[in-house]
């Protein structure tokens, strides 16, 4: 249920990077591809915490979330389509992973990423050992600890399970699998 409420400041700040990003989006080479990234990841993320959270809330109702006076059922009948429409959730995701690897490829054959927000693709590629070590400095229990720390460890996993994602990606092409099977 708490991921509902992270969802929520998720999809208020792409709203905001909407606005921000519109007069630019006449020129398609710019941030729009990282646009399409966000959004059909953030699409893919919140519809599927949608139903999730419906069948949460239904069970910790006990019997009166089965219960039709609950009202619930209506709202998870209403809510189950997030998982489809505007586009399959797992379709979308693999646009959105489609996104990243391109990025690590771009970086592992030394050119620039798409978008300066992947800047860190760039960092992990030339100093992944520096990287996790800055990482595992970090003490999650220090009062200070401030949000750029806590990017930081996003950053250092998602670029380590984005190029692992290319490696996984690379090696099944080698192997002879068509791109179909490798998706899969
Ligand atoms: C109530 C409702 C209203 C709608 N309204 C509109 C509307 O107003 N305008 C409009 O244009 N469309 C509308 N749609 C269509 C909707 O956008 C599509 O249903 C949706 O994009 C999913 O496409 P699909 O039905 O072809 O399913 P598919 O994309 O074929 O998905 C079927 C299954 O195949 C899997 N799958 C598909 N491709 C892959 C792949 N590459 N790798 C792995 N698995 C895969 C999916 O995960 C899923 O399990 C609506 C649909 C519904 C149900």
């Amino acid at each position: 249920m708490a991921w509902a409420f992270v969802n929520k400041f998720a999809v208020d700040e792409i709203l905001n990077l909407y606005v921000s990003l519109k007069p630019q989006i006449i020129d398609p080479k710019r941030n729009l591809e990282f646009l399409h990234a966000i959004s059909t990841f953030t699409k893919a993320s919140v519809g599927s915490a949608a139903v999730t959270t419906y069948y949460e809330v239904r069970q910790a109702l006990g019997g009166f979330g089965y219960s039709y006076y609950s009202e619930l059922h209506e709202m998870i009948n209403n809510g189950d389509i997030n998982t489809t429409w505007e586009g399959d959730n797992r379709v979308l995701l693999q646009q959105t992973a489609r996104f990243l690897m391109k990025n690590c490829n771009r970086v592992a054959t030394g050119k620039e990423v798409s978008t300066e927000h992947l800047g860190y693709f760039k960092a992990f590629n030339e100093d992944k050992a520096g990287m996790l070590a800055k990482v595992a400095d970090i003490d999650f229990n220090a009062e200070d600890l401030g949000l750029s720390q806590v990017i930081q460890v996003y950053q250092y996993f998602a670029a380590k399970t984005a190029f692992r994602g290319m490696d996984h990606f690379t090696e099944a092409l080698g192997a002879g699998k068509d791109m179909f099977e490798v998706y899969l």
